[in-house]
């Protein structure tokens, strides 16, 4: 699936990731929340490309199984190919994207032990601002992030606070699965995520880059 990527100048250029790769409980007040503990190694799962909309919406998630819960992320735009975990690491720019979540249909999985899938991967499930020049963020190792739902605080934390560090989610991904320019990397969620309702308005930011968007009434 084509997905056109916003520039911050509101141009759109076309972007087809071969992959979206994401982790689970990267920031300790979240793997709290989910009475979880912290992995000893990155737990990745992927994204396909018709997960990925537009951030501003209308976003339409799936109405008829359970919670859809926000998780606001920071994403990374892989720039080079790297084939392995030694290859360089080049970040062409970063976005804020929400990891949907069907966090019922989410639980269901987990304690049937089976794959996770069906509940983070659905179609629309990886919405994505527009691309951030990786000088727009200069340090994503040290950036706040916050999500907020009809103009109030959900979401808040500093990629300061991840477990695992960028670079090391970047290596290992690259051992693991291989990256290619273009791909995304979804670097984990702060605490706070929680329900979206229809007709909700919300905006994503990191420092002093906002992003809104609303769902489907
Ligand atoms: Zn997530």
């Amino acid at each position: 699936m084509l997905q056109a990527l916003r520039d911050t100048t509101g141009a759109w250029s076309i972007w087809r990731p071969s992959k979206i790769v994401c982790v689970a409980k990267n920031y300790p007040a979240h793997a709290a929340e989910m009475q979880g503990s912290v992995p000893a190694a990155p737990c990745f799962f992927l994204k396909p490309n018709s997960s990925l909309c537009d951030f501003a919406g209308p976003l339409n998630p799936p109405r008829d199984r359970g919670a859809v819960h926000h998780e606001l992320e920071l994403g990374v735009l892989i720039g080079r190919r790297m084939a392995g975990g030694q290859a360089p690491i080049e970040i062409a720019g970063v976005v804020l994207a929400i990891d949907l979540t069907l966090r019922e249909e989410q639980s269901r999985l987990k304690q049937a032990g089976q794959p996770w899938e069906a509940s983070k991967a659905f179609a629309g499930s990886c919405p994505v601002s527009p691309l951030l020049p990786a000088a727009a963020v200069p340090d994503p190792q040290a950036a706040e992030l916050e999500f907020r739902v009809n103009g109030e605080r959900r979401q808040f934390g500093n990629t300061a606070q991840m477990v695992f560090p960028i670079d090391r989610l970047l290596r290992e991904a690259a051992e693991i699965f291989g990256l290619e320019a273009g791909d995304l990397l979804l670097t984990g969620t702060p605490a706070g995520v929680g329900p979206l309702a229809p007709g909700d308005t919300f905006e994503g930011r990191i420092n002093a880059h906002r992003c809104s968007g609303q769902l489907v009434a």
